[in-house]
């Protein structure tokens, strides 16, 4: 049992950390509305998103709080699996504030552009057109691995595997803001992950 607890504290803590990111750069991004063009999104995935992180949210604090509520959800997963879980969190944590940090008051939950909307190409934008989204995944995966709990990894997962499929709407929109410009940041940066420069291995 005393295993069990070493896993539900990591949890909690990124959980604390992550609320506390998002509430820190949500007030310094300003309130919404604020924006000059927004994108209408899919209505179904939009509540496919708020289920999923309600569901995980409260799951996750009932899973910390009183463990065996949520004992009916559990995976057998070995410990190493979940240690390494933990390892996932570890980088997942410092990328969530880099990604944060990078976009400044360019970061808003609805697809849009904001006013005075800049395209930002430093600290992992540098290399990757969506580190949050693969920073969501990331923490999703270390979710289940970490909770070893089929409903909360399962729902936080799910939000990293949805969330990023709006890609296609967003550089669309961010096309029409910024035209040639994004298509040559788009030329030179992967979209989840850092491009594989295959010339470099080409002599
Ligand atoms: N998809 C990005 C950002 C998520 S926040 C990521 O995964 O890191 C979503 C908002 O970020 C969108 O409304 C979009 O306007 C803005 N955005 C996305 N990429 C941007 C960039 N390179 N520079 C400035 N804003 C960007």
């Amino acid at each position: 049992m005393r295993n069990q607890a070493v896993f539900r504290v990591i949890f909690g803590a990124w959980g604390v950390v992550a609320m506390f990111v998002r509430l820190y750069y949500m007030r310094k991004a300003g309130p919404l509305g604020q924006n000059i063009s927004r994108r209408r999104e899919d209505r179904l995935r939009i509540a496919l998103l708020a289920c999923s992180n309600a569901l995980g949210g409260i799951g996750g604090l009932v899973y910390v709080l009183a463990p065996q509520r949520m004992k009916w959800a559990t995976l057998p997963l070995p410990r190493w699996l979940r240690w390494a879980g933990v390892g996932l969190s570890a980088v997942a944590a410092p990328l969530l504030l880099w990604t944060h940090q990078a976009l400044g008051k360019n970061w808003s939950a609805p697809l849009e552009i904001r006013e005075q909307h800049t395209l930002v190409t430093s600290g992992p934008y540098r290399w990757v057109r969506h580190p949050m989204y693969t920073t969501f995944f990331v923490q999703g995966l270390a979710s289940l691995l970490v909770s070893a709990n089929w409903v909360i990894g399962g729902s936080l997962l799910g939000q990293g595997i949805v969330a990023p499929l709006r890609v296609g709407e967003e550089e669309a929109l961010m096309i029409e803001e910024f035209g040639d410009q994004y298509r040559a940041y788009m030329q030179r940066t992967g979209r989840f992950l850092p491009p594989v420069k295959l010339q470099a291995y080409v002599t």
